[in-house]
């Protein structure tokens, strides 16, 4: 036997799941989906095994293509890989048929009250399958090296809509139910597999795209996220043709916990883009440029996990810098820096060494408690060391070669290193290659961004900024990001009064400053942390947050009272996390 992914039971020695029909009929009241997924093979079994990942399913009955029971067994649940569900085939099997039921705490899944929605008329929920999550909602090979097609049916009440991450068949409504039909015929892989069903309405955005989200939302994100087209042209010029032929978005209720996820044709992210002034559209170059780095070519598992994130900064820089111009491209990669920066202090002081380097080892660790920027900004920084070491011309090549190479497969840092060694030959040891992979920390000499907005911003220093100074958001954040902390009070007291940190819609400028004061024991914004805390889920701001609260003496309780109170809106994944943290609270400043 022999395991492909220190997160998955699936074993390269036994039959290939290629793809899934997945019926699936979703009950609210009791929080659970009643199911039926059919895995085809790559090719008729041999008698043996079949290891699929599974968390918390409850199984009713296993059959195979010519309707005989298969015999089966489910172990005993993991803490962090779930219940081994082994399969025995016999000989000349094509597919299997798995019926099922779902847990009411799968932790892909998060089931809405009506009250948790912008509308708060519907229910909704939503899945969130990454990293290791889709077993708790389909039983199946999940880990990125194993790719699936499927065709999906989800029987819904029909006042909602069910959308997936794939092509719209049919929407059939009998009675009071309607059954949405979807189709993926790219093969994806399982961490990618999403749906989402409430009260959504779409507006067009472009010809391969449209924006959903529930209707009192949709036409401020239509607003917000008009530059959909110019987006696409500047992902394909860069990287070839766009595989997924739809690029849609569905805005999520604010419960959901990442900015952004790609998934294939109808990319989630988080309402928090909605800042009103077109500035978080960054956020969507990213999770575009998950179409070509991560969808298209992924890393083999959560270990080289930088091969999907730091492509993809890499790949965000450079469409915003097409987009937007190398100014606006400048700043957000000195903000990625301090993020960075300030990241990899922290592993060092906790002992966590290992978590900065590129290739990292996980075997009994969960990829969710430590995700962090480290992939996406260090991985990014390597990859524009070797851009800077070959130049841009031979770079893009390279990256085109690479993503022609690896296109609907997985990789590890292994497979890269060869790769770039056989076709840009001797790089790796010019740009120390080694440092970067299994090194600590950021190497001496990596790339600075620099541009004369850049330095505009760095020249500001720490000096209270004059009341008529007029800054993008963008260069806000920065500036907030790069005080000192703590600052005195006072300071805090004079920057408040005279600019609305505390006040503004953009979250990104909102939470620089929040941090700035807790760290600083400036309580006038503790309402605000906790408004934000109590009715925002995205995990960019509460995890910063409860640590700036978790940091000082004299708010570390209210941080512990907050979660009480909150944890219930939170997404599993997000509670998980933060209840973690607060278990172990960094040292107190
Ligand atoms: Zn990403």
């Amino acid at each position: 036997m022999a395991r492909l992914d220190p997160h998955s039971y699936a074993d390269d020695t036994q039959p290939k799941v290629v793809s899934l029909d997945w019926e699936a009929r979703v009950d609210f009241p009791s929080r659970t989906l009643e199911a039926a997924a059919t895995l085809t093979l790559a090719a008729a079994a041999k008698v043996g095994p079949l290891d699929l990942d599974s968390r918390g399913l409850e199984i009713t009955s296993i059959s195979d293509d010519r309707g005989d029971a298969v015999p089966f067994t489910l172990a005993a649940s993991e803490p962090i890989l779930g219940a081994r569900l082994s399969l025995s085939l016999g000989e000349g099997v094509r597919s299997v048929t798995i019926r099922y039921r779902t847990a009411p705490d799968a932790s892909a899944l998060q089931w809405l009250e009506p009250a948790q929605t912008a509308g708060g008329v519907q229910p909704y929920l939503f899945s969130q399958c990454q990293a290791i999550h889709a077993r708790s909602v389909v039983p199946l090979q999940d880990t990125p090296s194993r790719r699936i097609t499927y065709n999906a049916a989800l029987t819904v009440p029909a006042a909602l809509r069910a959308l997936m991450a794939a092509g719209f068949v049919a929407r059939e409504v009998s009675g009071d139910v309607a059954v949405e039909r979807w189709s993926m015929p790219q093969p994806l892989a399982p961490y990618l597999f999403a749906f989402a069903v409430g009260d959504l309405a779409s507006r067009e955005l472009g010809t391969r795209s449209r924006v959903w989200a529930e209707p009192s939302v949709v036409d401020g994100a239509a607003w917000e996220f008009a530059e959909m087209d110019s987006m696409l042209a500047a992902g394909e010029a860069l990287f070839g043709p766009y595989a997924w032929e739809r690029f849609d978005i569905l805005v999520m209720p604010p419960s959901f916990p990442f900015g952004g996820m790609e998934n294939p044709r109808l990319t989630f992210v988080t309402p928090t883009l909605l800042a009103k002034d077109r500035s978080q559209v960054r956020v969507i170059a990213h999770e575009l440029a998950h179409a070509w780095t991560g969808n298209l070519v992924t890393n083999a598992n959560a270990e080289h996990f930088w091969l999907n994130e730091g492509w993809t900064r890499y790949a965000e820089i450079r469409i915003t810098e097409m987009v937007e111009g190398p100014d606006v491209a400048a700043l957000l990669a000195a903000i990625c820096r301090r993020n960075l920066d300030e990241t990899v202090e922290r592993f060092l002081r906790e002992g966590h060494g290992g978590l900065t380097r590129l290739r990292t080892h996980l075997t009994g660790i969960d990829p969710d408690e430590v995700f962090s920027v480290v992939p996406y900004d260090k991985g990014e920084l390597f990859l524009r060391t070797i851009e800077l070491e070959v130049g841009r011309q031979r770079f893009d090549a390279f990256a085109k070669r690479y993503l022609d190479t690896f296109r609907f497969g997985a990789v590890t840092t292994e497979a890269f290193l060869a790769f770039t060694e056989g076709e840009l030959p001797g790089v790796l040891a010019r740009v120390g290659a080694p440092r970067w992979v299994d090194g600590e920390g950021v190497p001496e000499g990596a790339p600075v961004a620099r541009s004369a907005r850049l330095d505009a911003v760095e020249q500001m220093g720490d000096a209270l900024p004059p009341a008529d100074t007029d800054l993008s958001s963008t260069e806000w954040n920065l500036w907030l990001e790069r005080l000192p902390r703590p600052i005195s009070r006072e300071f805090c007291s004079a920057l408040d009064q005279r600019f609305p940190f505390t006040a503004t819609g953009n979250m990104e400028v909102k939470v620089a400053w929040l941090r700035v004061a807790l760290a600083s024991g400036y309580d006038a914004v503790l309402p605000e942390v906790e408004r934000v805390l109590t009715t925002v889920g995205r995990m960019k701001y509460l995890v910063p947050l409860y640590t700036g609260l978790l940091e000082r003496t004299e708010t570390a309780e209210l941080a512990r009272s907050i979660f009480a109170r909150a944890a219930a809106g939170y997404h599993p994944i997000a509670c998980a996390v933060l209840k973690a943290r607060l278990a172990k609270p960094p040292p107190p400043r």
